[in-house]
């Protein structure tokens, strides 16, 4: 038997990019997409790129997570191992974890992880997680923002169905629900049937304002409904289930896979949309997903469409890729999306091509680990 390979060398990285058009929602708004990567070069000459991200906040402590604790714990060890890799990061961090900045830096190892892996067996990454679906439905979420008045809304969702889309997300949340039932009544009025709208609370109501919002949403006929409440309270999304018939989305906000098992044996959620950032790696948002299949609920992740697609085309039960391009600025690979669906890349790998002296000059960190 061969040699099994190591980890040689690690590479840190940060680049801020800023979005593209301005984001705000019921509680927050994008400032800058803090994009932390993470390559392992391994004793058998090939490298492995994974990422994570923040929307403004955080990157640096990522980083220095990194940098002072998890990338050291990496040299020497075998990158096959990926679930003890996995075990060992998380159990080394246990005083500051399940929390998002061990979540987002575990993702980083994780994700390059898995990029080796998939390059050293010479697939893509939809492929080696199982082959599902050559493409999965695609819905846009570079509009809809809460600040955008009706008409705006109005113009940009049909341009969205023009363009092929088979869905658009809206936000919900202005100060009275009359104002954010004309502006879905006004969408809807101007799509037609047949065309999905996704709304999304962003955590922003309380228990009794989110009954009412919702009943007033009846007759829209909305694909669903998410994050009504804020991400913790599993029991007022059960309640709120029990009040509505417009499917409820969680995820984004969810850090471990033990919180998605909450929601699931509760039957407080309809549709789950983990972040494989935020949940720390393919790992473990492969578990949710499969997770999600024994209990008949499909998987719509969280953003990250670069990465994503190949997630939903690995798995059955992935209904929506969210449409938000993040890394055109800092790769050369582009997801191919035709008739209202996106295509996982067929290259070895996560697929994702680095424009590797772009980055050199946009990165604001460049920190280099060996023994
Ligand atoms: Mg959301």
């Amino acid at each position: 038997m061969s040699t099994p390979p190591h980890i040689e060398s690690i590479r840190l990285r940060q680049v801020n990019l800023p979005p593209k058009v301005v984001r705000t929602d019921a509680i927050q708004s994008f400032v800058t997409q803090e994009t932390l990567l993470l390559t392992l070069r391994c004793s058998d000459g090939i490298e492995g790129t994974g990422y994570a991200y923040t929307i403004g906040t955080g990157g640096s402590s990522v980083l220095a997570l990194l940098k002072d604790h998890l990338a050291p714990r990496l040299l020497g060890r075998n990158p096959l191992h990926l679930e003890a890799i996995w075990k060992d990061l998380f159990y080394s961090t246990h005083a500051t974890a399940v929390g998002a900045i061990t979540s987002l830096a575990l993702a980083c190892v994780d994700t390059a992880l898995w990029d080796w892996r998939a390059r050293k067996l010479n697939l893509p990454l939809w492929q080696l997680l199982g082959g599902a679906q050559a493409r999965v439905p695609v819905y846009t979420t570079e509009g809809g923002w809460l600040h955008l008045s009706a008409d705006e809304l109005v113009d940009q969702t049909l341009a969205a169905k023009a363009e092929g889309f088979r869905g658009a997300k809206i936000k919900v949340g202005r100060p009275h629900v009359s104002e954010d039932v004309a502006r879905l009544s006004a969408v809807r009025a101007a799509v037609g049937s047949g065309f999905e709208i996704m709304t999304d609370a962003n955590q922003g109501f309380n228990r009794p304002e989110v009954v009412r919002r919702a009943a007033a949403f009846e007759g829209l006929d909305l694909a669903w409904l998410e994050e009504p409440l804020p991400a913790e309270d599993v029991a007022g999304h059960r309640q709120l289930r029990e009040h509505t018939p417009i499917p409820i989305a969680v995820g984004e906000s969810m850090y471990h896979l033990s919180q998605f098992r909450e929601y699931l044996e509760q039957g407080a959620c309809s549709i789950v949309q983990p972040d494989v950032a935020r949940i720390g790696g393919i790992t473990p948002w492969v578990k949710v997903a499969h997770l999600a299949e024994g209990f008949n609920v499909p998987v719509c992740p969280h953003f990250l469409m670069e990465l994503h697609v190949s997630l939903c085309a690995g798995v059955p039960n992935a209904a929506w890729v969210e449409y938000i391009p993040q890394l055109d600025d800092i790769t050369t690979s582009r997801i191919r999306v035709e008739g209202g669906y996106a295509y996982p890349p067929d290259t070895p790998g996560l697929g994702l091509e680095w424009d590797w002296p772009v980055i050199g000059k946009r990165q604001i960190a460049d920190v280099k680990i060996d023994h």
